[in-house]
């Protein structure tokens, strides 16, 4: 449903807050963010409301975990594939903390996906089609988060827009889209990607709307864009000018 991600030298965790507020409006039933916390990826979820996550996080504007981490992806759900639980909220994550990803959309061919990742001795820990996703990544992962990412969208069938980190390249975020909106927010070195631009204008006018089939590489201020092949394409930065 709804997808907030930040990668610069600010604490993310109150900006992916910030963001999800922004964009409780457009209804969910679940929320959750993923941060870095030492060389693995925290996530953080709850059912219910934004408020429900912000009270399980605790002082998290105080906490040295939360302002050390400067990279960080959230969403909120809107259950399409297994019900509104903690469980099957999002970021997902695979390969023990290693990739985290949250997900707008739908991934059509999740079963047959699935099956082929459990029979490679994958762990599935919810009902969603979007964590076959985070483990097919993390199943293409060879330490190069852009090709993986690449690797398995081509493999997707369905739409998407999605983001994700990896905790072995902890300054980048990967952004890409297929039929649901993404749009890059283009600060002073930091960058802030949402769903909908209403989470992005409180720190930046200045935005690039990805094409479909479109993946950005990210790292603080710096977006580069390229097809699935790896070809890269330029996109128009837009200035949006309506109120908050
Ligand atoms: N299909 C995904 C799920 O059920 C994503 C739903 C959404 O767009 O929020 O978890």
């Amino acid at each position: 449903c709804g997808i907030v991600a930040y990668a610069g030298d600010r604490a993310a965790s109150p900006i992916l807050i910030q963001g999800l507020r922004k964009l409780e409006y457009r209804g969910y039933d679940s929320a959750g963010i993923a941060i870095h916390r030492g060389s693995k990826i925290e996530v953080y979820k709850q059912e219910g409301k934004v408020a429900n996550l912000v009270e399980s996080l605790g002082d998290y504007h105080g906490d040295p975990v939360h302002r050390g981490a400067k990279v960080g992806i959230a969403h909120t759900r809107w259950a399409t594939h297994g019900p509104p639980t903690t469980a099957n909220a999002h970021p997902h994550h695979a390969g023990d903390g290693r990739i985290a990803l949250v997900h707008n959309g739908i991934i059509e061919n999740y079963r047959g996906l699935k099956a082929r990742l459990e029979s490679a001795g994958h762990q599935f820990s919810s009902d969603t089609d979007s964590e076959v996703l985070a483990h097919l990544v993390d199943s293409y992962y060879d330490g190069d988060l852009l090709s993986a990412l690449s690797a398995a969208l081509k493999e997707v069938e369905g739409t998407y827009g999605v983001a994700c980190i990896c905790s072995d390249e902890p300054q980048r975020l990967l952004v890409a889209r297929r039929g649901s909106p993404i749009v890059i927010g283009v600060g002073d070195g930091e960058t802030i990607v949402a769903s909908d631009a209403s989470a992005i204008i409180n720190h930046t006018r200045q935005v690039i709307y990805l094409d479909d089939n479109d993946i950005a590489l990210i790292d603080g201020g710096r977006v580069d864009i390229r097809t699935l092949d790896a070809v890269p394409v330029q996109r128009d930065m837009a200035s949006i000018d309506w109120s908050a």
